[in-house]
């Protein structure tokens, strides 16, 4: 990135996307000083021919910037040391979205640009953009908080499309961001933490789309119609999708398919109905963003629903990964808490849950009004015992401990009732007392589904 080139700047952070980040710099003439925490991190950058350092040895007057890679936290539990000094030598924090913002800026400031956020769904709505725009023919660059550092995607010309997720944090660290199209899913009471109060993370968020030449917000929850009605009101271009009805002037789903009736384009429609990677009304309104933002960046309504079609889901949400007669097998191993389960449970019926792990707070009394859908459940890891408690009388439940035995006897049970029913790993706990992460727990899913008799495998 040539925007700093020439400049002295100090980087905080060398996990992963900050080690691209600082290359990324020095490759366009930046003279970068960074550091990290973790010994480790320094020591493979220094590897890497980045020059290293304690920061606070710096000479702060004559920094141009502190870039902050993702993930070093900025509010929370206090400011980052390095956002203190910064912050008293009056020097401009950014991460890397706002590093590609003003490359953009300098070299194709055409390139469409679509930037999500959103509390749920961006990764998906990000993949499934990114997927109807290669299907679409585009030169497809796909980045951001779904886990692609933005500064080693291929340079911005005035062709490429970016798709680019972007976490709260992120859209704080990017001043002058300025998508083509801005999309702002939903917004739910979450990330407190960093943010200090829901008006600050919303206010973040709404930043977004406040600077898009075109804003799509979702209006089913309160905080985000609110920021629609703002935006509408000032005469921007917004438009309005919802999950549970169809709008003028919007996207929105009644049920069976999305309805497009945004101003400017002809009505249409997408029957969302037969296409299983989309199923849910959270992903109508993750499909419903990706339409409204498609339409504008002049994909035709063919490719689309072509894309729509095609799209084969993301890994561990709601995956499909096997099936045996009539009963599904789904790897929701993302589901790391009660709300992030809820959207399964409520997909599907006659269920045969797998859940638990590393207990959250709240356990799942949140998912009651779901428990009629539960055929049996399968519980497993450190929070069985209180999920059983939950569970109570009326709800079949076995403490299966392990995954593999859930699965077993999950699928024995499913397969024995003989009716359409799914196997739902949406365990609703963190995956560590048994698992090194939750794409560690999703693939094992996988593969003691994929060694089961009978069942024929699912790959996306
Ligand atoms: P994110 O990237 O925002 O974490 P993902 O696309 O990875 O979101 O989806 C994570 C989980 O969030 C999914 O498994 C699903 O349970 C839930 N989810 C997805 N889309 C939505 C949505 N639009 N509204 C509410 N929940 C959603």
């Amino acid at each position: 990135v040539t925007s700093l080139a020439g400049e002295r700047v100090a980087l905080f952070g060398l996990g992963g996307s900050g080690l691209a980040t600082a290359e990324a710099l020095v490759a366009g003439g930046a003279d970068v000083l960074a550091f990290d925490d973790n010994p480790a991190s320094v020591a493979k950058a220094a590897e890497a021919g980045i020059v290293t350092g304690d920061l606070r040895n710096a000479d702060w007057t004559r920094l141009s910037a502190l870039v902050l890679s993702p993930g070093v936290p900025l509010t929370h539990p206090r400011p980052h040391w390095s956002v203190d000094l910064a912050r008293v030598h009056q020097v401009p924090v950014v991460g890397d979205i706002e590093l590609f913002t003003r490359e953009r800026r300098i070299r194709a400031p055409s390139a469409p640009f679509v930037a999500i956020t959103g509390t749920n769904g961006k990764s998906t709505t990000t993949a499934l953009i990114a997927h109807c725009l290669k299907v679409a023919g585009k030169d497809t660059q796909l980045g951001g908080n779904i886990g692609v550092a933005v500064l080693t995607l291929d340079p911005p010309t005035p062709e490429r499309h970016y798709v680019v997720e972007c976490s709260s944090y992120q859209i704080d660290l990017a001043p002058s961001i300025e998508p083509t199209v801005g999309l702002l899913l939903n917004l739910s009471p979450d990330h407190l933490d960093r943010h200090g109060s829901m008006g600050n993370y919303a206010a973040i968020k709404a930043r977004l789309v406040a600077n898009a030449e075109m804003a799509v917000i979702g209006i089913d929850t309160e905080p985000c119609r609110h920021i629609a009605e703002g935006l509408a009101s000032d005469g921007r271009d917004v438009t309005r999708i919802s999950q549970s009805a169809a709008l003028d002037g919007g996207v929105g789903f009644d049920g069976k398919s999305l309805v497009r009736r945004m101003r400017g384009f002809a009505e249409a429609r997408f029957d969302l109905s037969a296409i299983g990677s989309l199923r849910g009304r959270h992903n109508a309104q993750n499909a419903a963003a990706a339409v409204a933002a498609l339409t504008r960046l002049g994909v035709d309504d063919e490719t689309i629903a072509r894309g729509l079609t095609s799209f084969p889901g993301l890994a561990h949400r709601m995956e499909q990964v096997g099936r045996s007669g009539p009963v599904l097998f789904v790897n929701d191993s993302k589901a790391t808490n009660a709300d992030a389960a809820a959207p399964a449970l409520a997909a599907f019926q006659r269920i045969y849950w797998i859940a638990g792990g590393l207990p959250k707070e709240g356990g799942i009394a949140s998912l009651k009004p779901f428990f009629p859908r539960i055929a049996k459940a399968y519980l497993i890891g450190e929070a069985a015992p209180a999920f059983a408690a939950t569970l109570g009388e009326r709800i079949p439940y076995e403490i299966s401990g392990t995954l593999s035995v859930a699965v077993e006897h999950a699928a024995a049970d499913a397969k024995a009732a003989g009716e359409e029913a799914v196997v739902l790993l949406s365990p609703a706990c963190a995956s560590f007392d048994q698992f090194r992460n939750f794409e560690v727990r999703g693939d094992a899913f996988r593969a003691v589904v994929a060694g089961l008799p009978d069942v024929e495998e699912i790959r996306g």
